[in-house]
């Protein structure tokens, strides 16, 4: 088993601020203790009782910087186009397996430096002269991700929240509840709105 982690980003906490799940140790039940949470349960901890999640980890995300959108593991610098601490944890997967898979590093690096999603996750474009970023959000974490990239960059901003109760998404839309938006702290105008179909 090869396991990647990723280093306290600067919007680490001590205390799990947004819904999480694994709060118990899945093989003992005790009460998981946490060294701090990046967002959501993801973060470093380890059950008190049999240690689980003390884990001997392959590859380590240090430095992380996303406002300068980098990154270093193993000592090489990996430059992304997202500013997200998930997509940190997603690109740890992508060096971990290319890793063993014995992939050159600079193949890895430019990949990476050069990936973008079209699909409304986090997918950037220009509306009107006006830089604007789409993200689709399906669940509570996904939506409290969106407001820590809201709330961590610092230029000025307004949110547009649409909720739609499609068959493609679900009907019971009572997940919202668990969105942290009085955690809100740097958007100028919220602007709301529905899309629904009959
Ligand atoms: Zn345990």
């Amino acid at each position: 088993m090869y396991y990647f982690s990723a280093e306290k980003y600067d919007y680490a906490t001590t205390n799990m601020k947004e819904a999480g799940e694994g709060k118990f140790c899945p093989f003992c039940n005790s009460r998981i203790e946490y060294e701090y949470y990046q967002y959501s349960h993801i973060g470093k901890f380890k059950c008190p009782n049999c240690n689980y999640g003390d884990n001997q980890i392959y590859k380590l995300a240090t430095n992380i910087d996303l406002k300068n959108r980098k990154f270093d593991v193993d000592g090489i610098t990996y430059n992304i186009k997202f500013n997200s601490i998930y997509n940190i944890y997603n690109f740890l997967a992508v060096i971990t397996c290319t890793s063993l898979y014995s992939i050159d590093t600079e193949i890895v690096k430019k990949a990476l430096s050069t990936f973008v999603l079209n699909n409304g996750r986090l997918e950037e474009l220009t509306i009107q002269g006006i830089p604007t970023i789409i993200n689709l959000a399906k669940n509570p974490t996904g939506s409290n991700v969106s407001l820590r990239i809201l709330n961590e960059d610092d230029d000025e901003k307004e949110l547009l929240f649409v909720l739609n109760d499609n068959v493609a998404d679900g009907h019971d839309v009572s997940w919202i509840w668990d969105i942290n938006f009085d955690s809100l702290n740097n958007v100028k105008r919220i602007v709301t709105s529905r899309n629904s179909c009959l």
